[in-house]
């Protein structure tokens, strides 16, 4: 059965039993805690926390996950992915553990010619927590498993929680037996591989106090409403009903695992058996490679970039993993537009975004590509000079250090390094790596504790939010002033009744015009006027949680109080000056998609008083004329006075009509639209201006690159561009007088200036070169004979590269060629030493190589360096090494001359 039809099979059989269905979320859902979605629950969380009411009491969806802790995993089990899919069933406060069992076990029983998944239910093995009776009773007595079958598990397996305090329960794991071509008998407990767990329920009955470790909580008592969260792998039901070995070899995988090993020359799984842990290593590369595809493609989707932290990191890690492997498998030539377009083509399917974003995701996939095969090229030489370093010190072992450098900076990975190494003869200091590696974990955790922790507690603003009924109406998109009633305060993050002057308060109002951060539009700011007199003055305002506003403020005179009313007032000129930044921001998004296309998606913004900035993806920096283009586009249409207008709609209804968005964004079913005319359409929450005319003016600043693939332009608009047009009028005001000439003079005056500076510089040089040059004629009394060889070496101090060359070459030719010679230069320019040795033929003839004597030179310096066998040039780090670098280099020209 195919994959499709599984997902189609689950949510068939959900929404025929009560289950609204739910679109899976972005892998990027906000979550302060997550990197990605890692289960079907987590957009679900807020229900499970009870920080908002569910919309429904039964719901069912087929949730994209990643789990980067399974990295490891892949390849060497037979069930872990990367990217998975986790088809999930919820009940809110509805059935509970007898609903939950029966249900799966009827789904999963039922004959396949009546929806069902058809499994043997002579095979299936479902586990409980240890002291969990009930859901034991259920499985014995309803569903009629034998004792034997069902497994009783501790804390570690069958217990789940959240890692906080909050909602927690027993759960129970259904395994399916595969038989013994798969492993040792005996039950779950025995052998995770030969039965494999497809399916989790989780029934959360109690509320945890305390959260020490995954075994060790206190139970503080039982849930008001409990609820139920499942997860089947959709993938881990695939392997057993499409009958294969493992996940790799599905539907959704395998073409692109075929793929793979026929570019390598491999043939897959020949010398492999049914377990995985029989498989040869070239089976395990060949499924990293497949899943690490389909995971790249997944995130690129949902608009992850490549990075080096966070996110980025892990697309990262798994793009250079898998051309890692292709290439330890034997391929060399790009391979991702090979394999992803393989990946597409079966994933499209479940995803249809994923095809009309492919521009996008392919252009951003193959140039990571690129980068690395970069990275890999200037890698191999690094490590070649430190394979040589190593060797002439005598040594047998690369230093771990020079591993952790190779990985950190030039993202070269350990196994990479350790073969290479293992190719020249050499083994790597695995410990020391290890260790480095380890502290560089540690320094990352305790940032991204100081980050968790910084996103505190919300459980008072929960309390808030209660208190206005779970939402503050907005009154903003309409007026600026609105009448309201203080609903609650907090002082120092704890509620009070009452405030006084001078304090500053968090303010919670049941309706408000003020617009909290969020979408990339800054939040007003403004003042609350109270009945009583009070004066209280708004600098920001956020929304914590979903559905209420806090206003950030300070009481300037009186005495506040929850329950008074108050009139409270947005600062007009800022609001307007901020929705004037906003609307221009669709606009140039727009024009910017005109210019290069759909692929420019947005990849962020911020509008606040008078600027912006729009992040968006491209490959590429924005040409000079097509900024200007894009400009002129917007400053012409400002002038249409188009109006702008918002609608609220179905997110079918803003597909229908053009509107722009992100992919993967979470929105519920109604959406907001904002147009510019009949123009430019986006989903958007945020204020605008309401005719175009009132923008006035938009001036691009520029552009720049914020991260692989993506650009930001930045502007001004309103006055704020009129005054920057102005200084910029009043600087070529200045340069004109300085120049003596008409301003459309100006660049061809300053070019002039320039052209006769470099001129000059010119000259400068070539005295300093005939200056040395001099010098060199009395350098040559000072050869050595080493062992029969002529040896020059000399310090020229500060000196760049090609002056140092020009010496070089000049001292080898007064050498002449009677005897062999060897000439070896350094000198210093901007800080960092270089070199640069020459042979002649006759030393060329002993074997001595200009090659060889420059790595020496430039490993002592702490660089490397590398050129053909009768020059060469290197650099380093170290000025001070000079001395010590040519020494080296006569020692190695006697070694080989005696
Ligand atoms: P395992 O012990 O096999 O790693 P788990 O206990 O981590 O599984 P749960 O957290 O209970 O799994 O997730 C629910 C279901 O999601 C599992 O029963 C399984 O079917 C599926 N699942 C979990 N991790 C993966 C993965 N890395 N790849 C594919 N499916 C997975
Ligand atoms: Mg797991």
């Amino acid at each position: 059965m195919e994959t499709a039809e599984i997902r189609r099979r689950w949510l068939d059989f959900f929404s025929g039993r009560g289950h609204t269905v739910v679109p899976s979320a972005s892998l990027l859902l906000d979550d302060p805690n997550l990197l990605f979605v890692n289960a079907g629950m987590v957009p679900f969380k807020p229900y499970f926390l009870g920080q908002e009411t569910p919309l429904w009491d039964r719901a069912t969806s087929v949730q994209k996950c990643v789990r980067t802790g399974d990295i490891e995993e892949v390849g060497k089990t037979s069930r872990h992915g990367t990217f998975f899919q986790m088809n999930g069933n919820f009940s809110f406060g509805d059935y509970f553990k007898e609903g939950a069992i029966t249900l799966a076990w009827e789904l999963v029983t039922s004959p396949q010619d009546q929806g069902g998944y058809g499994l043997d239910p002579e095979l299936i093995w479902p586990t409980v927590y240890v002291d969990d009776d009930e859901a034991f009773a259920i499985w014995h007595e309803q569903v009629g498993l034998p004792v034997e079958r069902i497994t009783r598990r501790g804390k570690l397996d069958n217990y789940w929680h959240m890692g906080v305090p909050g909602p927690g329960g027993p759960c129970s794991e259904i395994y399916l037996d595969r038989g013994p071509e798969y492993g040792r008998e005996g039950g779950p407990a025995v052998d995770e591989d030969r039965y494999l767990e497809f399916w989790n329920l989780v029934f959360m009955q109690e509320e945890l106090s305390a959260v020490r470790a995954k075994d060790d909580f206190d139970v503080a008592g039982p849930l008001p409403q409990r609820n139920i969260d499942t997860g089947m792998g959709l993938e881990r039901m695939a392997t057993l009903l499409q009958g294969v070995d493992n996940l790799y070899e599905i539907d959704e995988v395998y073409p692109v695992l075929e793929r793979a090993a026929a570019l390598a020359g491999k043939r897959y799984g020949v010398s492999s058996g049914h377990m995985v842990s029989e498989s040869h290593p070239d089976d395990v590369r060949l499924r990293v490679v497949a899943d690490h595809v389909r995971s790249s493609l997944m995130l690129i989707g949902d608009g992850v970039t490549p990075g080096n932290e966070g996110r980025g990191y892990v697309l990262r890690r798994m793009l250079r993993r898998a051309i890692r492997s292709m290439r330890l498998l034997g391929y060399e030539d790009p391979c991702l537009p090979e394999l992803l377009p393989v990946s597409l083509e079966r994933m499209e399917k479940s995803y249809p975004e994923l095809s009309s974003d492919w521009d996008r995701i392919s252009q951003t996939a193959y140039a990571e590509e690129e980068a690395f095969r970069r990275t890999l090229t200037a890698g191999t030489t690094i490590l070649d000079t430190a394979v040589a370093r190593t060797k002439e010190g005598g040594g047998q072992v690369l230093g771990g250090a020079q591993a952790f450098a190779l990985h950190d900076t030039y993202g070269f990975p350990i196994d990479l390094t350790l073969e290479m190494a293992a190719e020249q003869g050499l083994e790597v200091d695995r410990e020391g790596f290890t260790r480095l590696m380890q502290e560089q974990r540690d320094r990352a955790k305790a940032d991204a504790k100081a980050k968790k922790s910084a996103h505190g507690d919300t459980s008072v603003y929960r309390a808030l939010s209660d208190g206005v009924g779970g939402r503050v109406e907005f009154t903003g998109y309409h007026e600026v002033t609105s009448e309201a009633r203080i609903a609650g305060m907090l002082l120092d993050g704890a509620p009070v009744s009452s405030a006084s002057a001078g304090q500053d308060v968090e303010l919670v109002l049941d309706r408000t015009p003020f617009y909290a951060e969020g979408g990339g539009q800054l939040a007003d700011g403004g003042l609350v006027r109270l009945a009583g007199g009070a004066l209280v003055e708004v600098r920001d305002v956020q929304s914590p949680i979903s559905g209420l506003v806090v206003h950030k403020a300070t009481v300037v005179s009186g005495e506040v109080g929850v329950g008074e009313q108050a009139h409270a007032e947005v600062d007009i000129e800022r609001r307007r000056s901020i929705s004037r930044a906003h609307t221009a921001t669709h606009m140039v998004h727009k024009a910017i998609r005109e210019a290069l296309g759909d692929t420019a998606t947005q990849a962020g913004s911020e509008n606040s008083p008078g600027r912006f900035r729009f992040d968006f993806h491209a490959s590429s920096a924005l040409p000079m004329s097509v900024l200007t283009d894009v400009e002129s586009r917007v400053n012409a249409l400002l002038l249409d006075d188009l109006s702008v207008s918002a609608e609220v709609m179905t997110q079918q209804q803003a597909r229908d009509a053009g509107a722009m968005a992100l992919f993967g964004e979470k929105y519920g079913d109604a959406v907001r639209v904002v147009s510019v005319g009949d123009w430019a359409r986006e989903l958007c929450g945020g204020t605008h201006a309401e005719r175009t005319t009132q923008l006035g003016l938009v001036t691009l600043l520029g552009e720049s690159s914020i991260g692989s693939g993506v650009r930001r332009v930045e502007a001004l608009v309103g006055n704020d561009a009129f005054s920057f047009l102005a200084r910029e009028r009043a600087i070529v005001g200045q340069l004109t007088e300085l120049v003596k000439g008409r301003p459309e003079e100006l660049p061809e005056r300053v070019g002039g200036l320039l052209a006769r500076l470099k001129e000059a510089e010119r000259d400068l040089e070539r005295l300093r070169t005939e200056q040395l040059q001099a010098a060199a004629g009395s350098l040559t009394d000072r050869a050595r004979d080493v062992g029969g060889v002529t040896f020059l070496g000399h310090d020229a101090g500060e000196a760049d590269a090609g002056d140092v060359r020009t010496m070089v070459l000049d001292l080898r030719g007064r050498l002449g060629n009677d005897r062999p010679s060897v000439v070896a230069v350094t000198g210093v320019a901007k800080g960092r030493p270089v070199v640069v040795v020459a042979t002649n033929e006759g030393a060329r003839g002993r074997g001595i190589t200009a090659g060889e004597l420059v790595r020496i030179a430039a490993g002592t310096l702490g660089g490397g360096g590398g050129g053909k066998d009768d020059i060469a040039q290197g650099g380093g780090q170290d000025p001070t090494k000079v001395g010590e670098a040519l020494a080296a280099v006569e020692w190695r020209v006697g070694e080989l001359a005696g």
